[in-house]
């Protein structure tokens, strides 16, 4: 829970100023994502490294020109249908997501749990929280059996206000 608050901490300080953010990253993290990667038998491309280690250090929805402007403001040039594909392979193996709300890409942050990967967002400073929970999921699903719908996956996305600007 620790680090699940430190990030949204971080989220919160730092919307205005999100591509100036200090050098930060987690390299457990985006070490932990290229095993994943390995294991599902992917390379780890420099080109996969950087759209990693970009998603892991900025941690807000991200387009595929955002990420290609942070990269090249490095010196670093990818072209975008390149960044497009890494961030298809990565949410295919649920190393990063695509927002419903923004259409960002941000990078997964749970370890393995069970149940649909979903987020809360804060309407106000932006702060994204991501959950999973087994039970929900279950609940979901006998509610579309109801229907005569056999569900596979559960996509949704809550918009409110997180802790800290509910309190203000
Ligand atoms: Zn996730
Ligand atoms: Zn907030
Ligand atoms: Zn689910």
């Amino acid at each position: 829970m620790t680090r699940i608050a430190g990030r949204l901490f971080l989220i919160a300080n730092c919307n205005s100023v999100a591509f100036s953010l200090p050098f930060r990253y987690n390299t457990a993290m985006v070490r932990d994502s290229i095993r994943i990667l390995q294991a599902q038998g992917h390379k780890a491309t420099r080109p996969r490294k950087l759209v990693l280690e970009v998603l892991e250090e900025i941690e807000k929805p991200l387009s595929p020109y955002d990420i290609q402007g942070i990269l090249r403001a490095r010196g670093k040039y990818l072209n975008h249908v390149t960044i497009y594909r890494i961030l298809d392979l990565l949410c295919s193996l649920n190393l990063a997501h695509k927002m419903l709300s923004s259409g960002g890409f941000v990078k997964c942050s749970l370890d393995a749990i069970e149940g649909c990967h979903r987020f809360m967002v804060c309407q106000h400073c932006g702060a994204i929280r991501e959950f999973a929970d087994k039970e929900l999921c279950q609940e979901e699903n006998a509610f579309a059996r109801n229907f005569g719908f056999h569900t596979e996956h559960h996509l949704s996305e809550f918009s409110g206000l997180c802790s800290q600007c509910y309190r203000k």
